[in-house]
């Protein structure tokens, strides 16, 4: 039987989901978590396996069939490679991960094994000692062998670069050049002034059309890639030697209406949008038992009302800073990048 896909008021529909399994990190980036306190999530509140299992079979039933595990830094959850395996049986068109690759050299093995499809990783800089400004740790060669052992055992691995001014907008070939060098795609993305981004300021953001410009001096004509139906946020471009390249402007020129993402945190609550003030607690659910039609229900109702356009929005409020401040984060962790998943 055909399902009906389930569409928002914005005629989008639901088709991938970000489940975040922990909110820990073992970095403490600049554009994320800058901060020397967090308010952490309960470990008891933490969904349990069996419980992101169900809920993932749950959205299936609602048409999602992208999942991307994220955090914090998912490869910080406890036997990750069990959830992994428990996923990858399910009639899934895509399981990925997002991680900063400290730990991926023990775990890019496991996980292929375990049955997950691709790896998205985190690098803003080849550079050991921006490294440690940037993160405040000195793990840059480890997240370089990280990424080595990936790129032995997964296809199509994307490396997602964070581009601020005056930090690291002078790597950008460098990047390309290094992706290309172990067959990956690099990404940049726009800095964005998500919950947690307590020290955003318009003028670090470099935006998408000064990249291009670089890449266009640099290496000659930037060429978009026609890509009809993606809802992909990466605009992709390809350069004069067939090197293609991606840039996520969610700052300059957001993409809200193709967007089809939700969110689950690791104590699962949903969200609609990264930006979203609230979200719905589907742990109680879970916990009590409720059967799945009642699960879907209350997801059913949540999506179908979603209006968000959380990116378009703030791209439309002058003289910009942060958007949460940092009292607000105290009082409602929720509203934090690293509990949400980018
Ligand atoms: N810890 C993992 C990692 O860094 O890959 C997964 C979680 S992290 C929150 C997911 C993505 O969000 C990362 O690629 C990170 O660069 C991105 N991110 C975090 N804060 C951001 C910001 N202020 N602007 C743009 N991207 C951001
Ligand atoms: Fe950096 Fe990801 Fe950790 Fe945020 S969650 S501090 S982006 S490694
Ligand atoms: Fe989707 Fe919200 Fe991001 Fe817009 S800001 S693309 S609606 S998650």
């Amino acid at each position: 039987m055909q399902r009906m896909p389930l569409v928002d008021t914005l005629g989008r529909t639901l088709r991938s989901l970000r489940v975040s399994v922990t909110d820990r990190c073992n970095l403490r980036c600049e554009y994320c978590m800058p901060e020397d306190e967090y308010v952490w999530l309960s470990r008891d509140d933490l969904l349990h396996f069996e419980e992101i299992s169900r809920l993932v079979d749950v959205f299936a039933g609602l048409g999602v069939d992208k999942i991307r595990l994220t955090g914090g830094e998912p490869l910080l959850r406890r036997n990750l490679c069990q959830l992994v395996e428990m996923l990858a049986g399910k009639p899934l068109a895509d399981l990925a991960l997002t991680t900063n690759a400290i730990l991926l050299e023990e775990f890019a093995g496991p996980l292929r094994r375990a049955g997950l499809r691709r790896v998205n990783i985190s690098l803003d800089t080849l550079r050991p000692d921006r490294f440690f400004a940037l993160t405040r740790q000195q793990d840059h060669a480890r997240v370089m062998r990280g990424i080595h052992a990936a790129a032995r055992v997964f296809d199509g691995t994307k490396l997602d670069a964070v581009i601020m001014r005056g930090v690291n907008d002078d790597e950008l070939e460098a990047l390309l050049d290094f992706a290309a060098s172990i067959g990956a795609e690099v990404r940049f993305i726009e800095y964005m002034d998500v919950g947690g981004a307590t020290r955003w300021s318009s003028e670090t953001v470099v935006p998408r059309a000064e990249m291009l410009e670089r890449m266009q001096a640099r290496f000659g004509a930037v060429v978009p890639v026609h890509e009809p139906g993606s809802t992909a946020p990466a605009g992709r471009f390809v350069l004069p030697d067939g090197r293609v390249f991606g840039v996520i402007a969610s700052t300059t020129a957001p993409f809200c209406r193709d967007c089809d993402r939700a969110r689950i945190t690791a104590d699962g609550v949903f969200f609609t949008c990264l930006y979203a003030r609230h979200g719905l607690a589907l742990r109680p659910a879970l916990r009590r038992g409720d059967p799945a039609g009642a699960i879907a229900e209350a997801i059913t109702e949540q999506w179908r009302g979603r209006r968000d356009r959380g990116a378009e929005e703030r791209a439309e409020v002058g003289n910009r800073t942060a958007y949460v401040p940092l009292a607000a984060l105290r009082a409602d962790p929720h509203l934090e990048m690293h509990k949400r998943g980018g």
